[in-house]
């Protein structure tokens, strides 16, 4: 079972992640988290991704895609993987697809998170009060809303050319949402 947890920043993709962890235990990738931890440990990579993060651009593909390579190759005795926050391009999910074939694995369900503009912005500047995260601010979430818009949503008709696309819709509660995330990686999995 390996799940793309795709949508806009905001739309709860980190959240329903831990709820799927617990659940399914499945093991849970977060690029962010992974860029995130670099520019803690203050390493080489952690530089040089820390200026495009504050400012909502996308970090290039080889140094994501090094990192994920690593973490995938590196993860043994999992039931599956959640990719949170990757494949944020076509050619990322080129990619993602070829690291699977690598361990005999594919992507079993793609789920998008379908939020409104309005309620992301709430929740986004919210987590930025709450969490003091440097990408939750006005200016650079309307850069990372528009990187999504323009590069990153071709990556649904991929999927969707897969048949491995779900919608799921995360304007309610966090209960109602993972209700449907359950609900879909079940018939996924069937
Ligand atoms: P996230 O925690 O997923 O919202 O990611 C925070 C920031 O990390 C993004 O705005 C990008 O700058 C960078 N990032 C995370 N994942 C990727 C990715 N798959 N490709 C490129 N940049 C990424």
């Amino acid at each position: 079972m390996n799940i793309v947890m795709f949508g806009a920043p905001g739309s709860g993709k980190g959240t329903q992640s831990d709820l799927i962890v617990d659940r399914f235990r499945l093991t849970h990738i977060s690029t962010g988290d992974l860029l995130r931890a670099e520019i803690k440990a203050g390493s080489e990579i952690g530089k040089k991704v820390e200026g495009l993060i504050a400012e909502g651009k996308l970090v290039s593909d080889d140094i994501i895609v090094a990192l994920l390579r690593k973490k995938v190759e590196t993860t043994k005795d999992t039931a599956g993987f959640i990719f949170d926050g990757f494949p944020r391009n076509v050619a990322q999910a080129e990619v993602l697809d070829e690291i699977l074939k690598g361990i005999g694995e594919r992507v079993t369900v793609m789920l998008d998170m379908e939020v409104e503009e309005k309620t992301l912005i709430e929740r986004l500047i919210l987590r930025g009060q709450q969490s003091g995260r440097a990408d939750d601010n006005m200016e650079t979430i309307k850069n990372r809303l528009d990187v999504y818009r323009n590069v990153t949503l071709p990556v649904m008709d991929y999927y969707k050319k897969q048949g491995c696309y779900r919608q799921i819709n995360n304007n309610g509660t966090v209960e109602q949402c993972f209700a449907q995330v359950e609900a879909a990686i079940e018939d996924a999995s069937k």
